[in-house]
């Protein structure tokens, strides 16, 4: 199942996240280590030009349905004795500038 959360600041990375990163996306350090997962961030790039979108279900805005929207943070893995996979991502919107999280789990 996948659960889905919107807001009006981003969750997963600074609100200054295009200030604070120099390229849409790439593996990031600092959330790979507070989350123990391997991240990406960045200042954003187009869902299907993601290094996990053959892993990760992109869709569009929480909040207005729109597809205007750009990954600024996605992680992905599997669990080693389950064999269970786990993601989760933020978009922002370039239509409405709502941020929509979503995470799942395949065991939910
Ligand atoms: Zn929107």
């Amino acid at each position: 199942m996948i659960d889905t959360r919107t807001s009006p600041t981003p969750a997963f990375v600074p609100a200054d996240y295009k200030a604070r990163f120099k390229v849409p996306c790439a593996p990031d350090d600092e959330l790979s280590d507070s989350h123990h997962q391997e991240w990406y961030a960045g200042t954003g790039i187009r869902p299907a030009d993601h290094p996990l979108a053959g892993h990760i279900w992109f869709s569009g805005c929480g909040a207005c349905g729109s597809d205007d929207v750009l990954v600024i943070a996605a992680q992905w893995c599997v669990s080693w004795h389950s064999g269970d996979a786990y993601w989760d991502y933020e978009i922002a919107c370039n239509a409405c500038g709502t941020f929509t999280r979503r995470s799942f789990c395949e065991n939910d």
